[in-house]
């Protein structure tokens, strides 16, 4: 029998799913406001996607990465660095996030032993609340201790630095927070210290954390300062769900590795990315010749073949444009749910907007997480045609609500008054429970 993650749960069957919406063998219908966590960028039943993937299958099944290539994994490599800073030159393709940011972690490793001839740099800093994935690495560095907290035993102590809040702690500024960063790399040394890796625009972790202008630039500088890599997690702000194809634009920084995924196949297949600099690229390349790394799914021809489709896709349809246009009409709709007294703090680029759920708004107080109100208002949610997503347990005493919604770039403004009018029912049942 199939396991998923909670055993007794039953979960919608679903047949078929068209647009935006997904339909189950009952008969329900439900909005899909998230598209799993962002991934299916293009909605559901895209005929047009369906024929090129079958298409590219009936050319080879599968092939070794480190045996042969094809020209739609060219092609792609060559569209996807051609879109990302200039600093980048070269890109490998993975199957998650979670792989993607191990991939990225051991690329700059490498990088510094040959650079410095040592074994020395190997803390990585990342950013509490921030996710990065469940496999080893990745955990290690997911500043989400509820998270960690089952496997801390198999775990690398990494450290943490706070994030910024722009809600909760508005007087502490991204300049607090970057000299938050540069104490930690000088209390650990910065010899011994690899990388810092950041989301960009923060996701899972804390409900959409858009940081203040100058952050990441100055983020930039103090990596470059004692040479450290600054690795931008674009997992889920990346791919054009802020509105522009790398999230690390948006903020003007040139990071020496990006890692992308979630909608980059719109979810047909299984696809990430990581981006490299040139400078390290070349490190590598002078100093041993090969990156000593890889997975038997690394740059699979068919995922490469699916992506370079739908990036063609959200190109020739000006989807980013879209992104941008109904991201602000979103959030404008969004905050007419302010008007309840327990919801607060419309936030977001693009197509990733969240909200916050609180139990009193002057202070910024939550919720105890044994109210559960982000799964409760997620079921009702559910139980009325929509789909969405939260995040909770992210403050520094283990509560926090919000809730997440990413939309697929093409959704319609029907679609979105839609959703906005289910989450407004959803809030108007549970308001006397909460109050
Ligand atoms: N990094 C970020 C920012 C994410 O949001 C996620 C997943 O949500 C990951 C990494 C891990 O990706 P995956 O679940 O595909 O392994």
């Amino acid at each position: 029998m199939l396991f998923h993650r909670r055993f007794e749960h039953r979960y919608p069957r679903i047949v078929r799913g068209q647009g935006a919406s997904l339909h189950d063998d009952e008969g329900n219908v439900y909005l899909d406001a998230v598209g799993g966590a962002g991934v299916a960028i293009l909605g559901h039943g895209l005929e047009e996607l369906a024929t090129q993937a079958a298409e590219s299958m009936r050319h080879v099944s599968y092939l070794h990465g480190t045996q042969f290539t094809t020209p739609e994994l060219e092609a792609y490599g060559e569209r996807l660095v051609a879109l990302a800073p200039d600093n980048i030159s070269h890109v490998l393709l993975m199957g998650s996030g979670s792989d993607a940011v191990e991939t990225a972690i051991k690329l700059a490793y490498q990088f510094y032993v040959g650079k410095t001839g040592t074994r020395r740099k190997r803390k990585v800093i990342a950013t509490q609340p921030g996710y990065h994935g469940a496999t080893g690495l990745a955990l290690a560095v997911t500043g989400k201790p509820r998270d960690r907290l089952l496997f801390q035993g198999l775990l690398h102590e990494q450290c943490f630095v706070p994030a910024p809040d722009g809600y909760r702690r508005p007087e502490e500024s991204g300049e607090a927070c970057a000299e938050a960063l540069e104490r930690k790399i000088l209390e650990e040394g910065p010899e011994d210290c690899l990388a810092f890796i950041v989301e960009p625009v923060i996701g899972a972790s804390m409900g959409i954390g858009v940081p203040p202008p100058g952050y990441l630039q100055r983020v930039r500088e103090i990596c470059d300062r004692h040479d450290i890599a600054l690795i931008c997690d674009e997992v889920m702000c990346g791919f054009g769900r802020c509105g522009e194809w790398f999230a690390s634009s948006l903020f003007d920084v040139k990071p020496d590795i990006i890692i992308q995924g979630k909608g980059m196949a719109a979810g047909l297949v299984p696809l990430s990315a990581v981006y490299a600099s040139r400078t390290l690229v070349e490190g590598i390349h002078r100093d041993g010749g090969n990156f000593a790394h890889g997975f038997t799914f690394t740059n699979h021809a068919l995922s490469a073949a699916i992506g370079l489709r739908v990036l063609e896709h959200v190109e020739r349809h000006g989807l980013l444009a879209h992104v941008r246009r109904q991201g602000e009409s979103l959030r404008e709709r969004l905050r007419e749910l302010t008007a309840f007294s327990w919801v607060d703090d419309v936030r977001g680029l693009g197509l990733f907007c969240g909200f916050e759920l609180v139990a009193d708004k002057a202070t910024r107080r939550a919720f105890p997480r044994s109210v559960k109100l982000a799964e409760r208002v997620l079921q009702r949610a559910m139980a009325r045609g929509g789909n969405f997503y939260f995040s909770i347990g992210y403050l520094p005493d283990g509560t926090g609500d919000s809730i997440l919604v990413m939309p697929p770039y093409n959704v319609t403004p029907a679609e979105l008054d839609q959703l906005v009018a289910i989450l407004r029912d959803t809030l108007t049942d549970l308001d006397p429970e909460v109050q």
